[in-house]
């Protein structure tokens, strides 16, 4: 983050606190005190700097290993957060991501976190979703690639009352996955499965 972005998101919070002023509410109140300041940096653990994401996703890559296993690496349902382009509201991402290794086999970890990475920016959840199934496929020459997004978007779910529940679906093949049905329904079947409950 740089000093300058860092100033502007705390001028920026600021004017909105004072329109918050203007609207009638207490802010010189105790609780708002440190806010503009903290929202400022709330919002940069949600949106990380471009070059900070470019390069953890090169050292993510450059960790993978080789390996002689060629069946689908597979995971599911990595909770991640993100702000949307929109509205600048949180996103809320569940994702699947699966891919069928050529040599290059990332540890199960490194997938977790590929999806936390890039769900921190500003971009459509159609973005994210085409983003990771390439990095998956290109970057890891692999066989293919598939992953499947589930987005819970607090701009739709948070405002009107007939989008309280609304997720948005999307999904991106690579390589087998688009080429071959049968490894494509097996990667959807597996993560639209009910989740195991622990209880
Ligand atoms: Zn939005």
């Amino acid at each position: 983050m740089t000093k300058s972005a860092q100033t502007n998101l705390d001028d920026a919070y600021r004017q909105i606190l004072e329109a918050l002023g203007e609207m009638g509410y207490p802010i010189a109140d105790d609780n708002f005190r440190d806010t503009a300041r903290r929202a400022a940096r709330a919002l940069t653990e949600l949106v990380l700097p471009v070059p900070e994401i470019d390069r953890a996703v090169d050292d993510l890559v450059a960790k993978s290993f080789t390996a002689k296993y060629d069946e689908m690496v597979i995971s599911k349902h990595n909770v991640s957060f993100g702000v949307c382009p929109h509205h600048l509201l949180p996103v809320i991402y569940r994702i699947s991501l699966a891919y069928l290794p050529s040599e290059k086999v990332l540890g199960i970890s490194k997938l977790s976190r590929l999806a936390r990475l890039l769900s921190k920016r500003p971009v459509l959840q159609e973005q994210l979703t085409q983003d990771l199934a390439e990095v998956l496929y290109s970057r890891l020459a692999s066989r293919g690639s598939a992953i499947y997004i589930e987005g819970l978007h607090l701009c739709m779910a948070a405002r009107g009352t007939e989008a309280h529940e609304a997720r948005v679906v999307t999904s991106a093949v690579r390589g087998v996955f688009r080429d071959q049905q049968v490894t494509r329904q097996e990667f959807l079947d597996l993560v639209t499965a009910a989740p195991l409950s622990l209880i």
